[in-house]
């Protein structure tokens, strides 16, 4: 009982501290902080540095503290109205520098010569001097010189929050309970909670800082893991899931027609998946493989397998062009096996659409093929029981939960066009199973990538002629579709009409990008798959999935603008055939990251390797672009530099998940109780 009354204390509103009225209550709502708890958790987002540097290290501009002698009697100028500067010399080891304080006449009383003064400020190396921003006299203090600094809003200042920050501590901190359990605390030597909140507010040194970090980031990877896999288990526990018994025999027929025997991890997933199916529970799954290493393969067998047992199946893509792709390759894997395979998009309208839809309805189709279309409120399913979807890592927890809403309970597979680090991907899809295809076809050739700078464009055109004239094709990708008068980068029209220029009709020039009607882009993919058209310069569009293998040459203009897992995903049209293979990079990047990234591209052809790198060059929020994510917040934790820490964290959490004590023992009750507010764990009894 006594935890109850605990937390409670510390939800109590911040007004029940003396000296916080009103006022103050509404400027800290402003940062969202309304308990006494809610102020304690307000972390610093930084230290300021106090301890002594010698000078001689400290950069022009930087900030630093320093301890001195006063040297010279302090002079007062005064300018303008109310402006005054206080400047004197001091003597700083070694040094003679000038310290000047602005605008606060009544130090002159108070700093005599010979005094000792310890001061913070910026260092003008140049000038030899430094403004003064904090001070006090007397020596450098040994203790508190990790000040944190808190973001503030308003009329709320830094200094103050602080102040309440103490207050809080002072009155509350002692109902601060420890919520991880003893033996982790033990194995990890971990700092106990309270101690951990003292030393994050109020650090006595860096080491200790350090500590403290350490237990945060422990616990928010470990409550948020445990989140995710009492998500995994309370779903498992409730979807009324189908086990579908498929045809072994039938499946084992499909595979040995295919025109290729299936790599290792090929089969490794296939056995993954097809276990799902027949298990009672409902599937929820990522596979995850570099450009080319076969998904689609994998999802027709599956596919088929759910079929065999009785049920329709469907398979979500990004875009029509990627939906009739897959639709060719499917009809001509499956309907060997009187599989009856369907598309349905945008462009399927009228009369055509209604009869597809009527016969979903009946079950007369085994497969369908389509855009998100596919999930709108006229499509209905006689007896859906797989979905497949390609390069949704768009969609947070939330969004794949409401798709799972959709149909009988089907099972869900994920695929993901790019590979994703293996730190996001058990955070952003810390709730399901992932399978990884980590083996690549026999014989493929590694693409060469070269980088160049953009005013060699027409050298590297004479090269792609040189592949054209083997009668193969190419790419080049551009960042706009048309000039724009913001961006100074290249355009497809533009580029488009040099090339027509360039190559004077002796090759057919295509020009693909997203304002192209369904219709029309149709039309110049099928050219350009036919060897009608044997350059295609295009946006992004063509990122995803398309399959042209004789293409052998891709150029990718303003290649610094991409990520690299997006360029890693471009450079996977081309090298899917058995000729070598180019690609492209033009780009002059300004930075330095910009230069290392088009540098890892030459160097790598392996997917996670790439995205590794992406994701520590660019940060989590950039890895997924600037779209909804499901990226969780964490206060202390970062998903790159702490990665360790979530591994460790994940395995505990599914430990303690899996186990009877967790849900049981009193000393998990804490735990316990910070699941519970979460999404999607709201109606589960927990405690
Ligand atoms: P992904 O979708 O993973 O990028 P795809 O499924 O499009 O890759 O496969 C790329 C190409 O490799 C396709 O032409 C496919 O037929 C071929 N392929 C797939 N698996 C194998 C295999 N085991 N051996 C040889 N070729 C394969
Ligand atoms: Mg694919």
């Amino acid at each position: 009982m006594k935890n109850v009354s605990n937390l409670l204390l510390l939800q109590q509103p911040v007004t029940v501290m003396k000296g916080i009225g009103e006022e103050t209550a509404r400027q800290l709502a402003d940062l969202k902080i309304q308990t006494v708890l809610q102020l304690l958790e307000y972390f610093p987002y930084r230290y300021e540095d106090h301890r002594l540097r010698d000078l001689a290290e400290v950069a022009h501009e930087e900030r630093v503290t320093i301890e001195g002698k006063v040297h010279s009697e302090p002079s007062l100028m005064y300018y303008g109205k109310k402006k005054s500067r206080l400047t004197m010399r001091v003597l700083v080891g070694r040094y003679l520098i000038t310290v000047t304080f602005f605008n606060q006449p009544y130090l002159k009383k108070k700093i005599a010569l010979h005094d000792t003064i310890t001061l913070t400020g910026k260092w003008d190396k140049h000038r030899q001097q430094i403004s003064a921003q904090q001070y006090h006299l007397g020596p450098h203090k040994a203790e508190g010189n990790f000040e944190p600094v808190y973001s503030t809003k308003g009329n709320l200042n830094g200094k103050t929050l602080r102040k309440y920050i103490q207050k809080a501590f002072t009155e509350f901190g002692h109902l601060l309970e420890e919520n991880l359990p003893e033996e982790f605390i033990a194995t990890y030597r971990l700092v106990g909670r309270r101690d951990a909140f003292r030393i994050i507010h109020f650090p006595q040194s860096e080491k200790e800082l350090k500590q403290a970090r350490r237990r945060f980031v422990y616990e928010e990877f470990l409550v948020f893991q445990l989140k995710m896999q009492a998500l995994r288990k309370f779903d498992r526990e409730n979807s009324k899931g189908v086990a579908h018994h498929y045809d072994l025999q039938a499946l084992k027929k499909m595979i040995l027609s295919l025109p290729f025997s299936l790599t290792d991890a090929q089969k490794r997933v296939v056995n993954e998946i097809c276990f799902d199916l027949k298990s009672p529970y409902r599937m929820n799954r990522l596979l995850q493989g570099d450009v080319g290493s076969g998904k689609t393969i994998v999802a027709a067998i599956c596919l088929y397998a759910n079929v065999t047992a009785g049920f329709q199946g469907a398979l979500m893509v990004p875009t029509e062009i990627l939906a009739e792709q897959h639709y060719d390759s499917l009809c001509e894997r499956l309907t060997p096996f009187n599989v009856r395979v369907e598309i349905l998009t945008s462009s399927i309208k009228g009369k055509k659409r209604k009869e597809l839809l009527q016969d979903l309805q009946e079950g007369k189709v085994d497969i369908v093929i389509g855009t998100h279309a596919l999930i709108q409120k006229d499509v209905n399913f006689k007896s859906l029981g797989f979905v497949i979807t390609d390069e949704q890592h768009r969609f947070g927890v939330e969004q794949r939960r409401v798709l799972r809403e959709k149909g009988i309970n089907p099972d869900v597979l994920f695929m993901t066009a790019t590979p994703i680090p293996r730190t996001l991907a058990i955070t952003v899809f810390g709730e399901m199973d992932v399978s990884i295809i980590d083996e690549m076809p026999a014989g493929r050739k590694t693409i060469e990538t070269y980088w160049a700078k953009q005013e060699m464009f027409e050298r590297v055109l004479v090269f792609m002629e040189k592949e054209l004239a083997k009668g193969r094709q190419g790419y080049i990708i551009c960042p706009l579709i048309e000039e724009s008068d913001k961006l100074d980068v290249q355009n497809a029209i533009d580029v488009h009409a040099q090339l027509t220029h360039f190559f004077q009709g002796k090759y057919e020039i295509g020009l693909m990008h997203g304002r192209l009607s369904s219709d029309e882009k149709e039309e110049v993919m099928k050219a350009f798959s036919e060897n009608h058209v044997q350059v295609l310069v295009s946006t992004t569009v063509v990122e995803v999935g398309v399959n042209v293998p004789n293409a052998t040459i891709m150029i990718i203009y303003d290649a610094e603008r991409f990520g690299l897992a997006q360029l890693h995903q471009l450079r996977g049209r081309v090298g899917r055939g058995s000729e070598q293979s180019y690609c492209i990079l033009l780009a002059n990047p300004k930075t330095e990251v910009g230069q290392e990234r088009m540098k890892i591209m030459t160097e790598t052809n392996d997917g996670f390797v790439l995205s590794e790198k992406d994701l520590e060059l660019r940060g989590p929020g950039d890895f997924f672009g600037k779209k909804q994510s499901g990226l969780p917040e964490f206060k202390v934790a970062d998903m790159v530099h702490d990665y360790r820490a979530l591994e460790v964290a994940r395995q505990d959490a599914i430990k303690l998940i899996q186990s009877d004590y967790f849900w049981k023992e009193e000393e998990y009750s804490n735990l316990r109780k910070q699941l519970q507010k979460s999404e999607g764990l709201k109606g589960e009894k927990l405690d």
